[in-house]
């Protein structure tokens, strides 16, 4: 499928070739239209300088963050398009960014500082192309290779290691051999890469539909900044409900997770706990007493030191807690978990259950399956009745308890608690009146 180029985009193209300049549509959107996929950002090369390039677009709204390093961001017919000047890139002494940008004439030159074939393919607006690297051919076998010679280019930018199994996740392409092997071959060159932008690719990775893929040939790259990994890498775990190892399961329970981040990084980090705390009983039998919370805390360290914001990261500790908890299919737990989570995390957590039992021995699944969905129609139910679960939904608050002569302070906590157990478990409705009785008679 051949998605069309918005408007504003021709028009800038069209502008600049006007004004006698080279420009070619280059990158993720020329990748991304030969793969048959709606490209999401738009970025033209041109042989027209910075200044010359900003000339050009008087009219329009330019913004000039970039131009230091040859890239004017032009608001056209309302789609942001980036122009950047011909470049070449000096050494990367820092492996972080090139220690200067040089511009150049040759449209060449310019493909060849590009990470992957698939991403130094340029294309005219006639749709005709300029492909030195064989980008084409790679899209069509679907291998992800680098432009010249691997181990270099990932030594003076160490994300396009990231990069690679980003494409690689979300994608489904294999990458190349000498490319896959100068991938697990300079890892350490991550240490110069900052954490916000490994986060970013990351993500990329564990949302893409064949992370688990890049997570069996790859985890010595997320060994490399998450060390706490390894040991899940190579553990054993001898007993009824595992028939996999700690890692296999972990990708097994990754891949039946649907696409969302915070579930996918649950799955990943779930277990990550229960190498330390392993124990073999007398008949051979391997435990893993208390490894949630163990988890939950390696997760909380993990996520921080990667920089995910607060909500994700929370979240992610929260399922990861309570991802071992076992929830009696009855009404009254129910409304106390969902109560406990909120309806939110509580669906989630369904979730993680579901798809940590498919990673289990498959005999043991089917039964596991039916108990969560009839968990969650149970759920369903009660929040479609509107049925009280929670101290919000409670019908008297903090004010009514005090104005009732409890004395304000953590007592008030306690006797809204008191009150929620009881109409949890059916002794008490949840009417105001009965409950302010309830209240004055303690
Ligand atoms: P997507 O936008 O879908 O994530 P993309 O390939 O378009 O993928 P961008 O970050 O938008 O990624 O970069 C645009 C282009 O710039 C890339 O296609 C590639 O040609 C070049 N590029 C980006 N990052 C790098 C890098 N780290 N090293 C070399 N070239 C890069
Ligand atoms: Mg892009």
């Amino acid at each position: 499928m051949r998605f069309e180029i918005p408007s504003g985009v021709e028009a800038v193209l069209q502008i600049l070739t006007a004004a006698g300049y080279e420009a070619f549509l280059v990158g993720g959107c020329v990748r991304d239209r030969l793969r048959g996929v709606r490209p999401h950002d738009w970025d033209i090369c041109t042989a027209a300088r910075p200044e010359e390039i900003k000339a050009c677009f008087q009219s329009l709204r330019v913004v000039e963050t970039g131009l230091k390093h040859g890239t004017v961001t032009v608001l056209a017919d309302g789609v942001l398009c980036e122009v950047t000047a011909y470049r070449t890139e000096g050494p990367y002494s820092d492996g972080r960014r090139p220690d200067y940008v040089r511009f150049v004439t040759s449209l060449e030159a310019d493909l060849a500082r590009r990470d992957f074939t698939m991403n130094a393919i340029a294309m005219e607006l006639n749709g005709s192309l300029r492909d030195p690297f064989g980008g084409m051919e790679d899209i069509r076998a679907g291998v992800i290779r680098c432009v010249g010679t691997p181990a270099r280019r990932f030594r003076e930018d160490g994300l396009r290691v990231m990069r690679a199994l980003r494409f690689a996740a979300a994608f489904g392409y294999e990458i190349e051999e000498q490319t896959a092997q100068a991938v697990h071959e300079n890892r350490d060159v991550l240490d110069r890469v900052a954490a916000e932008r490994i986060n970013a690719e990351l993500c990329g990775l564990l949302t893409g539909p064949k992370a688990g893929d890049v997570l069996r040939q790859y985890f010595d790259v997320l060994c490399w900044f998450w060390p706490q990994l390894e040991p899940l890498v190579t553990l054993e775990q001898h007993n009824p409900w595992h028939c996999w190892g700690g890692w296999e399961h972990t990708i097994r329970a990754v891949e039946a997770a649907p696409t969302d981040l915070v579930l996918r990084l649950t799955m990943l980090l779930h277990d990550i706990g229960k190498p330390g705390c392993k124990s073999t009983d007398e008949n051979g039998i391997d435990h893993f007493y208390g490894h949630p919370s163990v988890s939950a805390q390696m997760a909380d360290q993990m996520l921080r030191g990667l920089k995910f914001d607060n909500k994700t990261r929370n979240r992610v500790v929260t399922l990861v807690k309570h991802h071992d908890v076992q929830i009696p299919c009855r009404d009254r737990s129910i409304r106390r978990w969902l109560g406990r989570l909120g309806p939110e995390a509580f669906f989630q957590l369904i979730e993680v259950k579901r798809v940590d039992s498919m990673g289990q021995a498959p005999r043991e699944v089917a039964g596991r399956l039916a108990e969560l969905a009839e968990i969650k129609k149970q759920a369903e139910e009660i929040i479609a009745q509107g049925k009280c679960f929670a101290l919000k939904d409670l019908a008297v608050d903090g004010r009514d308890v005090i104005a009732a002569g409890v004395a304000p302070g953590p007592e008030v906590g306690r006797t809204l608690d008191a009150l929620l157990e009881r109409v949890l478990s059916g002794e008490t409705e949840n009417d105001r009146k009965t409950l302010l009785e309830l209240i004055s008679c303690r």
